[in-house]
């Protein structure tokens, strides 16, 4: 097993921890990328790995995306993922919420816990019991943000697919545009409804034939296998399952001209930003296109910290500054010459001083 320290994802982070409770079984690696800006607030994942390289692969690498999401979307946070190591039996019990949280409040605040694949509201719950260092708390009142950052994720990734739309195709209107949809989870899901509402024709997939094909009766959309849905001729394909799509082989395959989702690190390799970018397809760089969930689970931790409620109109207000963000680093890409990713992070890693 490589080292992590000298695996191509370490990218200078301030702290990998390995978390293992004997008495609940649990296991999991605590990631600060980069607390620069403020403690590093990212989601915790809960994930069946295929080994333990595999989850310090994810840990490293989310939490440096994490680094950069929050940077580019102006909010005073650092870079942090958590990830737990679920069994082959993917059973997560509150005995093991419970120590998860004591991790984190042993780190005093430096990292601050949310909602990512595998979690839910309800954990948050658990782990709020242990720590005050969690967010994407239920909401005891509907006028203030808080809960499921997904909602908020898919919101703003709809508003940055119609930016993706104007620039490419230069069409105001989604109305009749064939969008593929990977991932009919709670953000695929919400982008979904968001796409079908303004007119757009859908093709789903989703590992969960069932859940793609619940959303496809409900939407009036096309489902295919998941092993087809990049190869769908369409105006634009959104990515919102799992990472590391983007490879070789998969953006010879692809037949849209934009690609806009919510996954995370959707580039298996830096190299294939500038792949997408030579095939003249348009990226929306992951962290920048879905930033909405972190923006109102921070907005609802600071909030909470200084005892305010997090008012809905400003999370709203700063889902809004997506599209404006996505414009101008495609502008930057065409006039320099890079690919829209490589524009992304250089402006990321100077917010983070790096
Ligand atoms: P989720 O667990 O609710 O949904 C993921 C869905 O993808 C599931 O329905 C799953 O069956 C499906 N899936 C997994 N592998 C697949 C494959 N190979 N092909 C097709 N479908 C597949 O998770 P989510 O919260 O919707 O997150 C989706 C992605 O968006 C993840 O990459 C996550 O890190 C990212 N993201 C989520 C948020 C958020 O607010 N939830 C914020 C930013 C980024």
């Amino acid at each position: 097993m490589t080292a992590f320290w000298t695996a191509p994802d370490f990218d200078d982070h301030e702290m990998v921890q390995l978390v293992h409770d004997r008495a609940s079984g649990l296991t999991a690696i605590l990631a600060l990328h980069s607390t620069h800006l403020g403690p590093g607030a990212g989601g915790t994942r809960f994930w069946h790995y295929a080994d333990g390289e595999d989850a310090m692969r994810d840990a490293l690498r989310l939490s440096r995306g994490m680094s950069y999401k929050n940077a580019m979307a102006g909010l005073p946070m650092g870079g942090g993922k958590g990830v737990i190591l679920a069994g082959s039996d993917r059973i997560k019990t509150p005995e093991m919420l419970a120590a998860f949280g004591d991790a984190i409040e042993a780190l005093g605040g430096r990292y601050v816990c949310a909602e990512d694949v595998g979690m839910t509201e309800a954990d948050m719950v658990a782990i709020s019991k242990r720590t005050q260092h969690v967010t994407g708390l239920p909401s005891a009142d509907g006028a203030a943000a808080g809960g499921d950052p997904g909602p908020f994720t898919a919101t703003g990734i709809y508003l940055g697919i119609k930016a993706a739309v104007l620039h490419k195709l230069g069409k105001d209107s989604l109305a009749g545009l064939h969008v593929a949809v990977q991932g009919c989870g709670s953000v695929g899901s919400g982008v979904a409804r968001h796409l079908a509402a303004a007119g757009a024709r859908l093709t789903l997939a989703d590992i969960d034939e069932a859940r793609a094909a619940r959303l496809a009766g409900e939407l009036g959309a096309a489902q295919v296998p998941t092993g087809e849905i990049m190869d769908v001729a369409c105006d634009l394909f959104s990515p919102n399952a799992l990472g590391a799509i983007f490879d070789d082989a998969s953006i010879a395959r692809l037949a849209a001209p934009i690609v806009a989702g919510g996954a995370n690190n959707q580039l298996a390799r830096p190299e294939h930003g500038p792949a997408l970018a030579a095939r003249g397809i348009l990226y929306a760089p992951d962290y920048v296109i879905n930033a909405g969930g972190i923006i109102a689970v921070t907005l609802e931790y600071l909030a909470r910290r200084s005892g305010e409620p997090c008012a809905i109109a400003e999370v709203q207000r700063r889902l809004k500054e997506i599209p404006a963000r996505l414009s101008g680093i495609w502008q930057k890409a065409e006039a320099s010459g890079l690919a829209p990713d490589q524009v992304a992070d250089a402006m990321a890693q100077r917010l983070i001083g790096r």
